[in-house]
């Protein structure tokens, strides 16, 4: 059964339900992942319902421009584009973010170093911290923090003014008032001019694939997410020297840092940070990989041990 057929007009109207078989059974042979989750979240956009409105109304036929809208879908993801692209937004940490190939797509490990900076900042006893998100993208990190402590003041660059509309536009679309989104380098030598602030608590997912391993990634990854938030074009390791020079007159004398790594960065990254008299400790995701590393100035009390 080939597309037209999955989910063609026919005399015989087809029905939701019909559809749902139609479209999983047609994903599954193309080997997408989750057929009958993403067929359903398709559908949900389509017909503008959530899952259960979806089987509260199995029975009704779908309208050939609804059938279109499928098709098209279909088309797009079998080619790879990952579905939160197709749909135009995602999920993190309970809120709902509008993302585009302009960003990355929020992960579930990221929502990891959210929990971890959560935690310190309430265990911290700060009312109003001040935060810094580098390489926000969608804004997801940013928003999550400053939507989980409304006292706090959250600032988010990123290089992208691309990046940067999406990011605004989830402020938003979040009820966002505490995020001031910057556009901004922090290779440039300026960057202090712009942060003139010493924050409390410093979060970032940065490029940290090496150029050499793009090449490898899945094409939903490589072919379709923006190459600037993926990769630094160099060994990976990049932005993590940098924050190691910076975080020295960016972090608050008791501040602490939240950082994601990628596969097998741990040491090196550890060791990056050691040089410049930090202090840190690696977490591993729900894989069981080592994925965020928090750290802190040597003099000061470790941040994991505030954590509860
Ligand atoms: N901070 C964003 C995220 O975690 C973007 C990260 C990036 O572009 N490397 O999804």
């Amino acid at each position: 059964m080939g597309l037209t057929e999955a989910v063609r007009n026919s005399d015989d109207a087809l029905t939701t339900l019909d559809i749902i078989r139609r479209t999983t059974e047609y994903f599954k042979r193309h080997n997408v992942d989750s057929p009958r989750l993403t067929t359903e979240l398709m559908l949900c956009e389509i017909l503008k319902c959530n899952r259960v409105g979806l089987y509260m109304h199995y029975d009704k036929p779908l309208e050939n421009n609804e059938l279109e809208y499928l098709r098209d879908m279909l088309r797009r993801r079998v080619r790879r584009e990952p579905l939160q692209y197709i749909l135009g937004s995602t999920e993190f940490f309970g809120l709902y973010f509008k993302v585009s190939p302009d960003v990355l797509i929020p992960r579930p490990e990221t929502e990891l170093l959210v929990e971890q900076a959560k935690k310190y900042i309430k265990n911290s006893g700060k009312s109003s911290p001040i935060i810094l998100d580098i390489g926000t993208g969608s804004g997801c990190i940013a928003i999550a923090l400053a939507n989980a402590f409304a006292q706090s003041s959250v600032t988010a660059i990123d290089i992208s003014e691309s990046a940067l509309v999406i990011a605004n536009e989830n402020g938003r679309l979040n009820g966002t008032s505490n995020v001031r989104f910057l556009q901004g380098d922090i290779f440039d030598n300026n960057i202090s001019l712009n942060l003139t602030e010493k924050y409390d608590v410093i979060v970032s997912n940065p490029p940290y694939i090496q150029e050499n391993d793009i090449a490898g990634l899945q094409p939903e990854v490589g072919h379709f997410e923006p190459l600037i938030a993926l990769t630094d074009k160099g060994d990976g390791l990049t932005f993590y020297r940098r924050f190691a020079e910076i975080f020295r007159f960016l972090l608050n004398e008791n501040g602490c840092f939240f950082i994601e790594i990628g596969y097998e960065q741990a040491d090196s990254v550890c060791e990056i940070f050691s040089v410049t008299d930090f202090e840190t400790a690696v977490s591993n995701d729900y894989a069981g990989i080592p994925r965020i590393i928090s750290g802190h100035a040597s003099i000061q009390t470790n941040c994991q041990n505030r954590q509860t």
